[in-house]
């Protein structure tokens, strides 16, 4: 096997975890050296997963203890917003780089990885979406909203996502606000019935979030002005789609020094 770019993956039980594995070790060029999970230290991921038969990899449940035995290059982390956040720092104190998917590290926990990354020049990416299609929607967005001020953000994802918005509602949120003049829409009178009506509230704009099963992660952003609307959409109907960004991000995050957040900040 060709060595290529070593790589831990923590929270490989999960259904973003297992994908990642999979898209690892179908990499010719990446190398999965071990998995951080909470329960089943030393024991072989091939023996916890029948997925993984072939998989031997080392299970850790302390990072630190992984990080130094296996010394990767990179962490890919798609866990649960506190321990990704540890993971990150630890990750980068230790000089691995990370790649975090994991949605929900408070803006205060970011700022704190943006400082450690650029003062000590090490690549780390955030990406609250990996979706290419997700980040084109993104980007098409922020141009619609030079011209359309009026936005509603609807965000749609399955029942067990611990987080609302999403880390994708929030970002595309921002950057519709770098280039939308300020404004609180809806009528000036307007009240709510019932509490949440008219969703979160981030610069005038809206953000309505939708958890329902059968759903993965989809996301609406619609424009409204006299007479028409324009509606962007993305749906991701299977974690696959995300793993595209994945191994783009382990590939970039090798060649940067500093701290990145979006998956759009390392396309072309
Ligand atoms: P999930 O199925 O619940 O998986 C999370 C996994 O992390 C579980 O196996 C959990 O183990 C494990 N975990 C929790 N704490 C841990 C720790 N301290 N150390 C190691 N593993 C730990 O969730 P998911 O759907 O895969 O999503 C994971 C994250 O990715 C979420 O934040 C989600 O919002 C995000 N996400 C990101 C993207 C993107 O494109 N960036 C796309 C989809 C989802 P237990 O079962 O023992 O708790």
């Amino acid at each position: 096997m060709t060595e290529g770019i070593k790589v831990v993956i923590a929270g490989p039980r999960g259904r973003m975890g297992r994908e990642a594995v999979k898209m690892v070790t179908n990499q010719e060029h990446l190398q999965l050296v071990g998995v951080i999970d909470r329960q089943d230290n030393g024991r072989a991921l091939s023996d916890i997963d029948p997925q993984f038969r072939e998989v031997k990899c080392q299970v850790y449940t302390s990072i630190h203890e992984c990080l130094m035995e296996q010394r990767p290059d990179c962490l890919i982390d798609l866990t649960v917003p506190e321990a990704a956040f540890y993971h990150a720092k630890t990750a980068m104190e230790l000089n691995v780089r990370p790649v975090v998917g994991t949605t929900g590290i408070t803006l205060q926990e970011l700022e704190e990885l943006k400082a450690i990354a650029n003062h000590k020049k090490i690549g780390c990416i955030i990406a609250p979406n990996f979706a290419i299609g997700a980040v084109l929607m993104m980007k098409f967005s922020q141009m619609a909203a030079k011209y359309f001020q009026n936005v509603e953000i609807i965000e749609l994802h399955h029942d067990q996502k611990l987080d609302a918005p999403s880390g994708t509602a929030i970002k595309t949120a921002e950057m519709i606000h770098e280039v939308r003049e300020p404004k609180t829409q809806g009528h000036p009178n307007e009240t709510e019935k019932l509490q949440g009506a008219r969703g979160a509230n981030f610069h005038g704009m809206h953000i309505h979030s939708v958890r329902l099963p059968g759903l993965i992660a989809h996301q609406q952003v619609l424009f409204g002005e006299k007479g028409e609307t324009l509606t962007i959409r993305h749906d991701s109907y299977d974690r696959e789609s995300f793993m595209t960004g994945v191994k783009v991000a382990v590939e970039t995050v090798m060649k940067l020094n500093g701290y990145v957040y979006g998956l759009e900040n390392i396309l072309d």
